[in-house]
C-alpha cells in the first residue's frame, strides 16, 4: 500500500510533515549511510525488476498501450542496468577522493568525501513511469539518502504497482512512495527537503524550483523542449530515416523527452527524405498504423486534444505529407510528417510530445544553426551527416543537453555520459556515476597534524609578517 492509502485518507501537508519527520529520524540513525544498506536496497530493486517484469509490462500497457518490447528494453532493462552498475561500482563511488593539498598548510592532506544529502524528494513523469521514477531512486539510494518518490498520476497503474512493490521490497523506514496529483505534490513541496529531483515540464519545473527556493533546497530539473534533427544530404538515407523513426515513434510514439521534435533539411533534399521516411514508416507500422500494436497510444484525452489542436492550426493547413489520421476512441494518431511548416505555427512554438514531426527547409544545411540557436536550448540535438567539419561545428555551436551524431535518443543509454538539460531543458544531470553525484554532497576535508604551526597567521600582525 502506498503512504497515502496506508497512513491516512488524505495526504495533506500535515501527513507530509509527519512523513518527512519519520524519514529524517531514519536517516539520522545512519542506517542509510552504510554500504551494506545501500547494497541490500539496490539488490532488492533489481530483484523487483526481475520478478515483476510481466506485471510491469501489463501496467505500462494499461497506462500507455506501451509495446512489450519497449517496456522491457526502454524501461525495465535500463533500470536493471543502473542497479547492476551501481552495485558493481558503489565502493569506488563512495570512496573519498584524495586530492592535492597546498604548501600553505604543509604538512596536510585533503580529500573530497561524498556524503548523502539526507531526505530527498523525487517527482516523476508519466511517459516512462517506471524508469523515470526508479532510475533516480537508484542514485538516491546508492548515495545513502532516505527517499520519497511521487510518481505521476497520469500513469496510475504503474504508479500503484510501484507503490505496492517498493513497500514490499524496500526498507519502508527510509524509502516511501506517495501517490497522487497536484494537491499531494504541493503538500510534499511545502516540506523542507535536502534535494528535490523533478522530471516533467518546465511550467511545473518553475513551481518546484520556487518551492525549493524557500528552503534553499538544491534541485535537479529534468525537463524537455524542442529537440531538432538536422539532416544533411550526404548520408545513408535509409539508415538515417530508420533511426529518426526509431527515436520518434519507436520511443513511446513521440511521447519522449528526447524524441526528435522537428527536422531541418535543405529544400533540395526534403522530397527524398520525406519519400524514404514514408516508405520506412509503412514498412514498420503497415498501411494502417492506427491498427498497429507496435505504437504506444496517446496517454489520455487531454493530450490527444492538445495534439489535435496543433494539427488544426490554420497556419499548417495543407502541410501534412504523410499520416494525419486519428481515432479518439483509441487515443491514437498516425505517424505524421508535415513539410515546410511556418516557424510561427503552434506546432513550432511548443514541445510536440507526440507522433507529429514537422520538417523545416533551408537553402543550405548550415542555415539550420541559426534556427536551432534562436529557440530555447533543447534537451537533445541530432545531426545526420558525413561531413566532418559540419559535425565539429554542430558540437561546438549548438547548445543542448546532449548531442548525437548520426543517431537519435541512444546517447541516453550510455552510462558514462551525463543525462540532463541546459537552460530551459533543465539543470543537473544523472545516469551512471552522475546519479550518485546528483544525490551526494562533495564534502571538502582537510587533514592536519599539530606540526607546521606557522606563527605568522596569528596576531599581533606586525609589519614583518607582511613580508612573505
Ligand atoms: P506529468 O504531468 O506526469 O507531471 C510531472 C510531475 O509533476 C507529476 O508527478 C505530477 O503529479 C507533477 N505535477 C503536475 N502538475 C503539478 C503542479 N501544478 N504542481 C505540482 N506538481 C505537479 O508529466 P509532464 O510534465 O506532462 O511530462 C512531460 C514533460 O516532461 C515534457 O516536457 C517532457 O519533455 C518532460 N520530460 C523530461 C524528461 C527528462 O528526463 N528530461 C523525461 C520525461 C519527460
Amino acid at each position: 500500500m502506498s503512504e497515502s492509502e496506508s497512513d491516512s485518507e488524505v495526504f495533506d501537508a500535515a501527513a507530509a510533515t509527519e512523513l518527512v519527520k519519520k524519514l529524517r529520524r531514519s536517516f539520522t540513525t545512519g542506517t542509510t549511510r552504510s554500504y551494506e544498506w545501500r547494497v541490500s536496497q539496490l539488490e532488492s530493486l533489481l530483484k523487483l525488476s526481475l520478478e515483476h517484469e510481466e506485471d510491469l509490462c501489463n501496467a505500462l500497457h494499461s497506462d500507455l498501450s506501451k509495446p512489450v518490447l519497449e517496456s522491457i528494453v526502454h524501461e525495465i532493462a535500463l533500470l536493471k542496468g543502473s542497479c547492476k552498475l551501481a552495485l558493481k561500482e558503489l565502493r569506488r563511488w563512495m570512496a573519498p577522493e584524495k586530492v592535492k593539498s597546498s604548501i600553505t598548510v604543509f604538512p596536510s592532506s585533503a580529500a573530497i568525501v561524498p556524503e548523502p544529502f539526507g531526505v530527498v524528494l523525487i517527482i516523476s513523469a508519466w511517459n516512462y513511469p517506471f524508469l523515470l521514477s526508479l532510475d533516480p531512486v537508484v542514485g538516491a539510494i546508492a548515495a545513502g539518502n532516505a527517499v520519497v518518490l511521487k510518481p505521476s498520476e497520469i500513469s496510475p497503474r504503474t504508479s500503484s504497482l510501484m507503490a505496492k512493490l517498493l513497500e514490499k521490497y524496500l526498507d519502508t523506514s527510509a524509502v516511501k512512495v506517495v501517490e497522487g496529483a497536484v494537491p499531494e505534490t504541493n503538500a510534499l513541496l511545502e516540506q523542507k527537503w535536502d534535494k528535490i529531483f523533478y522530471t516533467g515540464n518546465g511550467r511545473v519545473g518553475r513551481i518546484v524550483m520556487a518551492a525549493a527556493a524557500k528552503h534553499l533546497t538544491p534541485v535537479v530539473l529534468e525537463l524537455g523542449g524542442k529537440s531538432p534533427v538536422v539532416v544533411d544530404s550526404d548520408i545513408n538515407l535509409q539508415v538515417a530515416s530508420r533511426r529518426i523513426i526509431a527515436g520518434k515513434w519507436g520511443c513511446n510514439n513521440g511521447q519522449a523527452c528526447i524524441a526528435p521534435d522537428y527536422i531541418i533539411t535543405t529544400k533540395e533534399f526534403a522530397p527524398k527524405l520525406v519519400e524514404c521516411m514514408r516508405q520506412e514508416l509503412e514498412n514498420f507500422y503497415g498501411k494502417n498504423p492506427l491498427e498497429t500494436k507496435d505504437l504506444s497510444r496517446i496517454v489520455n484525452a487531454n493530450h490527444f486534444d492538445r495534439l489535435t489542436r496543433l494539427l488544426d492550426d490554420d497556419k499548417i493547413s495543407g502541410k501534412i505529407v504523410h499520416g494525419g489520421e486519428k481515432d479518439k476512441s483509441k487515443l491514437q494518431i498516425a505517424p505524421t510528417l508535415l513539410l515546410d511548416v511556418p516557424r510561427d505555427s503552434l506546432i513550432m512554438t511548443e514541445e510536440i510530445f507526440g507522433p507529429l514531426l514537422p520538417i523545416l527547409t533551408v537553402d543550405k544545411v548550415e542555415d539550420s544553426f541559426d534556427i536551432v540557436n534562436s529557440g530555447t536550448k533543447p534537451l537533445a540535438a541530432y545531426l545526420f551527416t558525413n561531413n566532418k567539419k559540419l559535425k565539429e561545428r554542430f558540437v561546438a555551436c549548438i547548445s543542448a543537453g546532449g548531442v548525437a551524431i548520426n543517431e537519435t535518443a541512444l546517447h541516453l543509454t550510455i552510462s558514462t555520459l551525463p543525462f540532463g538539460g541546459v537552460g530551459e531543458s533543465g539543470m543537473g544531470a544523472y545516469h551512471g556515476k552522475f546519479s550518485f553525484d546528483a544525490f551526494s554532497h562533495k564534502k571538502a576535508v582537510l587533514y592536519r597534524s599539530f606540526a607546521g604551526d606557522a606563527p605568522m597567521r596569528y596576531p599581533p600582525y606586525t609589519k614583518g609578517k607582511l613580508r612573505i
